[in-house]
């Protein structure tokens, strides 16, 4: 028998959260963002549950040929762009739409042989200071891109830094505004986070919104808000099941280091889940986790292939019992991704997209 630990990606999850993007969205079209292998979920699991999508944006070509593989016929966004110049070939090929975001990708361009021309989402650096051209050159880069038989549509796009945070997207907002007041073509700004806490402004809705994260059911601005706030489902679950129980004596510790040590008896359960099946090591005694779907906490250090309960809030618990480390437990209980990140000093997305290769997954309605 395999180790018992199991990951579940939960399709009406998915659909369900598509769906509450749709409402952020108002009349602007939905990117799913499905790189880094659909966070971690896998791009042929999540296809079905998501699509419902306009288009799908990724990174990697060999993702985009894995959603032409799937049978999309729709819209394919790079959101990187090209890398290398026969890239373009593949663009050509399988009709996929690119991001430019410097001089080197319009030199490729201007070089690339094609009958189809492309549509490239022109991007702007606004303020993140990662990919895009600087507002001063942005309007040089458009007309350099208007000028070239390779491309026929022009779209215009940015990223947000703070559309999580106190900053927020503002500033950004403005730059893009001045500097593309009357370029034509589509707009695409908004992340999930900008989508959901700034999306009453049409201007960040725009024509595109690029939602990842909270298609996969984790708040994007976790703890200020939860996934329940935000009316997200979990679209993935980490479960596994008790494969030891110890007694302890008050005094008594548990696991390496030594880290915790029980002041009065105390019931632990031995999960099957560790570092290498993706769970954080820095989650220490404390880390909620749901034995038979009731909440209790994990002590002492994480191991390469196992956790260590309390299992005092739920003493029918022994060998077998059920244990969901994030996601979905029995009973309707859930355990948010999103705490169990905080817990280890990082975010959702990390988490998700580290479950490790050794972890059978399987896709549920
Ligand atoms: C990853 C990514 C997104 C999605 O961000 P979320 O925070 O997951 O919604 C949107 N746009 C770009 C350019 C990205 O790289």
């Amino acid at each position: 028998m395999p180790r018992p630990i199991h990951a579940t990606v939960h399709t009406g999850a998915l659909r369900h959260n598509l769906a509450r993007m749709r409402r952020a969205a108002g009349d602007a079209r939905v990117w799913g963002i499905v790189k880094a292998n659909a966070y971690g979920h896998g791009i042929e699991r999540v296809f079905d549950g998501l699509r419902g999508v306009d288009g799908f944006a990724l990174l990697d070509l060999q993702e985009a040929e894995r959603v032409r593989a799937l049978g999309w016929r729709g819209p394919i966004l790079l959101l990187e762009g090209v890398f290398e110049a026969r890239d373009l070939e593949l663009c050509s090929r399988l009709n996929l739409w690119h991001v430019v975001h410097c001089e080197q990708q319009i030199d490729m361009l201007a070089m690339h042989k094609t009958h189809q021309p492309h549509r490239v989402f022109l991007k702007m650096n606004s303020g993140m200071n990662r990919l895009g051209f600087a507002p001063a050159r942005l309007r040089a880069a458009w007309s350099r891109l208007d000028a070239l038989p390779q491309v026929d549509e022009i779209s215009l796009m940015t990223h947000f830094s703070d559309a999580d945070g106190p900053r927020g997207i503002g500033h950004q907002l403005q730059v893009f505004a001045d500097v593309t007041r009357d370029l034509p073509g589509e707009r695409s700004l908004g992340n999930s986070a900008a989508a959901l806490r700034h999306g009453d402004d049409p201007a960040v809705r725009a024509d595109w919104i690029r939602p990842g994260i909270a298609i996969y059911g984790s708040a994007p601005d976790f703890p200020a808000h939860d996934a329940a706030h935000w009316e997200l489902q979990p679209a993935m679950t980490l479960a596994s099941r008790i494969i030891g129980v110890q007694e302890l004596a008050p005094g008594d510790t548990v696991g390496y280091g030594s880290s915790f040590a029980a002041d009065a008896p105390l019931r632990v359960g031995v999960v099957a889940c560790g570092y290498a099946d993706g769970y954080p090591r820095h989650c220490s005694t404390g880390t909620p986790v749901l034995v038979d779907g009731v909440r209790t906490r994990m002590v002492g250090r994480v191991s390469m292939d196992m956790i260590t309960v309390d299992l005092t809030p739920v003493p029918r618990a022994g060998f077998g019992s059920h244990a969901t480390l994030w996601g979905r437990g029995p009973d309707g209980a859930m355990l948010s991704i999103d705490e169990i990140a905080a817990a280890a000093g990082t975010v959702g997305y990390e988490l998700m997209c580290a479950v490790a290769p050794r972890v059978p997954f399987s896709v549920d309605e």
